[in-house]
């Protein structure tokens, strides 16, 4: 049963975010317009105000109530903009992707949100993207002996992933060009992003799908209150950063999205940690920028070095201190 008024243009919008995954707040000013202007009130897209497109996502979040599907909402943390995104609600990636992956491909993509949440998910560096240099790498399962150092961080923290590590390779992993079609499915999808810096990641629309499912799969539940955990919610508006700024005490766990950040500076007066009451110094990130942001990175930028390598070793660089605490404590 439909809801009353629930016409043309909340069916465009249902069709547009099952097909894309996701909307923006300024698609959805488009759509928006076109549902006002069926019913005879002129408005252009940019005058559409976010109320009429919260009762939109609500008359046709009641239409498809009887399904496992949801609406989500959230900001999306590079770009500011509202995304509204259609969700399963039975959210781990097996779930949802296996309709259309085979199963090698379904463990290629956890493979990749390990090294995204995990190996390159440090204390010291929370890179979480991966190159292309990275996703190739993960094209076949790791073989069953000692992994090198630099993955050290990611051993022993998932019984799945070690499940299979130790089980005979029934997993033939990919070939490079399947490990490309992929990727770019996921992307279209709006599974995963590629930035301009070519670093991939989970979208706005993944995070907000697998939410659960991140924090279940990649957080310690004996880490007290206070401990860094690799998934971390924003101080501010307490939803997941994966791109976003760190406290500059690198022990400390408090992080902010950027506009998050703003805000919280606009309501205090000191620009001071909220936990450790360190000067916030606002060029401390989580995500790519954790890597671009360094001088290295752009003085090979300027020498158009291979980016993927020279992103490689100042992740390395930095998490050395992080490996050895691992070594030790093992
Ligand atoms: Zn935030
Ligand atoms: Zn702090």
């Amino acid at each position: 049963m439909l809801p009353p008024g629930y016409n043309d243009g909340h069916r465009l919008f249902l069709q547009s975010i099952m097909a894309h995954g996701s909307i923006t707040f300024s698609q959805a000013q488009t759509i928006a317009a076109r549902i006002s202007s069926s019913l005879g009130t002129v408005q252009t897209p940019e005058e559409t105000p976010l109320e009429a497109i919260e009762h939109i996502v609500n008359t046709v979040g009641r239409a498809i109530a009887l399904h496992d599907y949801q609406i989500r909402t959230s900001i999306d943390q590079r770009t500011g903009e509202r995304v509204w995104a259609w969700v399963n609600t039975q959210s781990d990636p097996a779930t949802q992707m296996a309709t259309t992956l085979t199963p090698d491909e379904l463990s290629f993509v956890k493979r990749v949100l390990d090294a995204i949440f995990d190996t390159y998910n440090s204390q010291r560096m929370e890179k979480m993207c991966v190159t292309k240099a990275e996703v190739l790498k993960l094209s076949h399962p790791p073989r069953n002996r000692p992994r090198p150092s630099s993955d050290a961080a990611s051993s022993g923290a998932d019984p799945a992933a070690l499940a299979q590590q130790m089980a005979p390779s029934a997993d033939k992993g990919l070939r490079h060009s399947d490990v490309e079609r992929v990727i770019r499915d996921l992307i279209s999808g709006g599974w995963f992003e590629q930035s301009k810096e070519k670093f991939l990641t989970l979208s706005p629309r993944g995070l907000m799908e697998l939410q659960n499912w991140l924090f279940a799969s990649y957080n310690d539940p004996d880490v007290a209150e206070g401990g860094w955990q690799r998934i971390k919610k924003c101080e501010q508006c307490k939803e997941i950063v994966s791109w976003g700024q760190r406290c500059s005490v690198w022990t400390c766990i408090v992080r902010l999205h950027d506009g998050c950040a703003d805000k919280l500076w606009q309501a205090r007066r000191n620009h001071t940690c909220p936990r450790c009451n360190t000067e916030w110094s606002g060029d401390k990130f989580v995500g790519e920028r954790a890597i671009t942001s360094s001088r290295i990175y752009r003085d090979a930028k300027d020498r158009r070095a291979t980016m993927d390598t020279v992103a490689r070793d100042i992740f390395n660089a930095a998490t050395r201190d992080d490996n050895e605490e691992d070594d030790e404590s093992e």
